[in-house]
């Protein structure tokens, strides 16, 4: 009975479409949630539990972070001749050849490093890592799974194939996926893998759809980057005469394998096919502003039964701060204060992120035989009384990373009061600094 842990709190968000419980608590049975209910019920009904107590703070399911990459974090402040003119340009002129093309296996440990100490700061239990490295592979999935693995985090992890600089090193990364997928589903552990390409415009149409017969056969998601900018669709509509998502539905791969992010630039058709596919979509507000790629219709495709998951693309890694750009920006777009309401963007930000990585039979809610992946965030020092009725306000508004007190995943405490655990961050920083110098000055 002794391996019991009852976690008691002010709030617990068993889900967030469903409403915040006030003195409830959670049992934890090794890995998993064994029961919920009232405090002092299952204070009563578990006298041998050990008891930690929460007092003023809210145990939410941890943050899924949906999309992200994490060697993006080399990238930050690198120098620039000039601003990239469009999306093209940022990616043409500064993303491929200064970053991604120079990756090696060592910046990408120093910067999964990293972004690992930052996410479980933030609150992130789970995330979804893109790794664009084509120098870099094979094998940079499994370089950076080692380090996942180290830290305890749950995470699906891909390459992203593109036949950008030969046909070859996209068939390279097709495979690195597929080995990846069989080696994570064979070690049964919290990392796991996905297929994936990179868009329409680095992809062939044999491509794609090869990726995608791939993705069915290994039973795993394919992600694609979608319509980040206008880019993409200008060159389908010259090429093809559709739009992004027009054309990849006349190719007949867009299904339960979908996972596909941005999806910033979609037409009102584009946007009803999303929701008549059921495809799985992630979003990221600050990073579409950061590349001058537009306003994602995220109300919009939620509106059309999309399941819409959030993320940080690894640009500002405090997920609060996404989770307030999600908040705003489609208040301000929409000219409409009801826009995307906290609740609506804590639930993407938690069991909609599982849902988009098809995590939500195992995380994404408390409830009992899910994994115990939870945050716990501090109250205390709000100015205004929380209710249920403001608490996801509360929550997005006016809390941050400093004030998530403990993080669980599959059981086990990452982040105790405020720390988190089994980390040098000084020593963190200085080695991502060595790997970004290299990388600048390579
Ligand atoms: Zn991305």
């Amino acid at each position: 009975m002794s391996n019991q842990r009852l976690l008691t709190a002010d709030w617990v968000i068993v889900a967030a479409d469903r409403p915040p419980l006030a003195n409830h608590a959670v049992l934890i049975l090794e890995d998993r949630i064994a029961d919920l209910g009232p405090a002092d019920v299952l204070r009563a009904r578990y006298p041998e539990a050990e008891t930690v107590a929460m007092p003023n703070c809210v145990i939410s399911p941890g943050f899924v972070d949906a999309h992200r990459h994490c060697y993006g974090v080399l990238a930050h402040g690198i120098p620039t001749a000039q601003a990239p003119k469009d999306f093209w340009a940022f990616l043409n002129e500064f993303w491929w050849p200064r970053i991604e093309d120079r990756l090696d296996h060592d910046m990408l440990r120093a910067a999964m490093d990293l972004a690992c100490y930052e996410m479980i700061r933030s609150g992130i239990t789970t995330f979804f890592d893109c790794l664009e490295a084509p120098n870099a592979i094979p094998d940079g999935l499994f370089v950076q799974a080692e380090v996942v693995r180290r830290w305890g985090l749950r995470a699906v992890l891909c390459f992203e194939a593109t036949e950008r600089v030969s046909h070859e090193n996209g068939e390279l990364g097709l495979r690195e996926n597929a080995a990846f997928i069989e080696a994570m589903r064979r070690e049964g552990g919290l990392v796991s893998g996905a297929m994936c390409h990179h868009t329409t415009f680095t992809c062939s149409d044999a491509f794609i759809c090869k990726a995608h017969e791939m993705a069915k056969s290994l039973g795993a998601l394919l992600h694609f980057h979608c319509a980040e900018g206008t880019y993409e669709p200008e060159q389908a509509l010259k090429k093809w005469g559709k739009r992004t998502l027009e054309h990849y539905d006349d190719l007949g791969v867009l299904d339960e394998t979908t996972l596909a992010s941005q999806c910033v630039q979609l037409s009102p058709s584009e946007v009803r096919i999303v929701g008549e596919r059921g495809i799985r979509v992630t979003t990221m507000p600050l990073s579409n502003c950061e590349v001058g790629g537009g306003i994602a219709p995220v109300p919009e495709m939620r509106q059309a039964g999309a399941t819409v998951g959030l993320g940080t693309d690894g640009y500002v890694s405090n997920f609060f701060a996404s989770l307030r750009g999600a908040f705003l920006i489609h208040k301000a777009r929409l000219l409409d204060p009801s826009a995307m309401p906290a609740r609506e963007v804590w639930q993407m930000a938690t069991q909609d992120g599982a849902r988009a990585l098809a995590l939500d039979a195992t995380i994404g809610t408390l409830d009992p035989g899910k994994q115990a992946d939870l945050i716990a965030i501090d109250l205390t020092d709000l100015p205004t009384p929380v209710a249920a009725h403001n608490l996801f306000d509360q929550l997005i508004l006016w809390r941050d990373q400093v004030d998530v007190r403990h993080v669980m995943v599959a059981g086990r405490w990452l982040k105790r009061d405020y720390l988190v655990l089994n980390a040098d961050p000084e020593q963190l920083v200085a080695r991502t600094r060595e790997a970004a110098q290299r990388l600048w000055g390579a």
